[in-house]
């Protein structure tokens, strides 16, 4: 960390310890080069994330409305609902963690299809048909909001 009186990189934490009821960790930071002494906060950082559909529009990443078209891949499985809420949690870290807050359509398919072939191949199925044949025509977004379970499998 910058040392913000003398612009000196290499500073050193003199104490740590936890603050905010245990949501950040408050840091005491010491700087060799001035003798500066300044105090840093680490919090948790949730990103929002932008979605980059297909057409190039950019909109605001929906939790809901992911979770909605899995839950519709998954409808009838025996796939028990805490297991569904931790994948959906997974993929959305895993979004988080890219390194890019813009993320292709695209790739929220990927990651979505890869986890779903993790705990259920019939939903897996089910989402990838649907996914590849609206990549096909390049139009994922109509994709999210159509996806609908196969009559067959009634
Ligand atoms: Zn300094």
């Amino acid at each position: 960390m910058r040392c913000p009186f003398c612009g000196n990189v290499d500073t050193q934490v003199k104490d740590s310890r936890p603050a905010e009821d245990h949501a950040a960790i408050r840091r005491r930071r010491f700087c060799p080069s001035c003798g500066g002494r300044f105090t840093t906060y680490e919090r948790v950082q949730l990103r929002d994330l932008v979605v980059i559909k297909s057409s190039g529009r950019r909109e605001e990443f929906d939790r809901d409305k992911l979770e909605r078209s899995i839950r519709i891949a998954l409808q009838k499985r025996p796939v028990e609902p805490e297991r569904v809420d931790q994948m959906i949690s997974g993929i959305v870290r895993r979004l988080e963690s890219l390194g890019d807050t813009d993320i292709p359509s695209s790739k929220i398919g990927e990651i979505v299809m890869e986890s779903l072939a993790r705990i259920d191949t019939v939903a897996y199925v089910r989402f990838a048909s649907v996914y590849m044949n609206f990549q096909a025509v390049g139009d994922f977004d109509r994709f999210m909001s159509e996806l609908r379970p196969n009559p067959a499998s009634k």
